[in-house]
């Protein structure tokens, strides 16, 4: 099962998509994890893609879909994937199609967790990250069991340099002028499904399930 994950940041994709990753048993892939790895380990392009991420802005779409493409082609993604984060502009959407055109596949659902821009910001400046496992809480939402240290890795929880009120504002602009037009591509696909992001994580969860089956 090949699934993508739409809405905007700090919809839930990521909460849920961790979710669905355990209850199918297939990988989740996260371009933004994938980056933050990157800048952790001081790559190269980590460092070319922090550039663009401390502005709230996205990572040129050459260097993401090389990045995508080579992971999804790994042995663990055979049986499907569950895509957070990409695609996140009608480019990448395309090239992703391309790829899965040529080998006989396609995109089965795209699951559009739905948030309005209010309550987004709350959410994000309350988001804390494991930049170790990836692990993600919020302090008045889904705390962890101590505050302040990830209850997978013991690792210490950081709100994220592109989470601060200033940049969450520029990423919301460019979710509505870049990434949003995604929902349009994949209801032409007959692909799009969306849920209400404003409920508890579990009611989200169980509204993904009943889609996915
Ligand atoms: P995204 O991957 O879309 O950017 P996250 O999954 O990281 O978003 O969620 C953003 C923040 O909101 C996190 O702090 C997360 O713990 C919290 N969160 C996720 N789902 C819910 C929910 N249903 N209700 C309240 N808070 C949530
Ligand atoms: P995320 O963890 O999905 O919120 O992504 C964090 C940041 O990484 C984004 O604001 C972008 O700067 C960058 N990024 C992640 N995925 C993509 C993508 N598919 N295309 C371009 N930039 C991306």
């Amino acid at each position: 099962m090949k699934i993508i994950m739409l809405g905007a940041p700090g919809a839930g994709k990521g909460t849920q998509a961790k979710m669905i990753a355990e209850k199918y048993g297939i990988p989740h892939v996260s371009t933004g994890d994938i980056f933050r790895a990157n800048i952790k380990n001081g790559t190269e392009l980590g460092m070319e893609a922090k550039k663009y991420m401390d502005q709230g802005l996205l990572v040129p779409d050459e260097l993401t879909v090389k990045i995508l493409l080579d992971r999804v082609a790994q042995a663990d993604c055979a049986k499907g994937y569950v895509l957070d984060g990409f695609p996140r502009t009608i480019p990448q959407a395309e090239v992703l199609d391309e790829a899965l055109n040529k080998l006989g596949e396609k995109i089965d659902y795209a699951i559009n967790v739905d948030v309005p821009d209010e309550n987004i910001v709350r959410r994000m400046s309350g988001r804390r990250a494991c930049l170790k496992c990836g692990a993600t809480y919020h302090i008045e939402h889904i705390p962890p069991k101590k505050e302040g240290v990830c209850d997978t890795c013991s690792s210490e929880l950081v709100l994220r340099d592109d989470d601060r009120p200033e940049t969450v504002q520029n990423r919301l602009k460019v979710y509505h002028e870049q990434t949003q037009p995604l929902i349009d591509f994949y209801t032409a696909k007959g692909v799009l499904k969306t849920v209400d992001g404003t409920v508890d994580m579990k009611d989200v969860f169980a509204a993904i399930t009943n889609i996915l089956g």
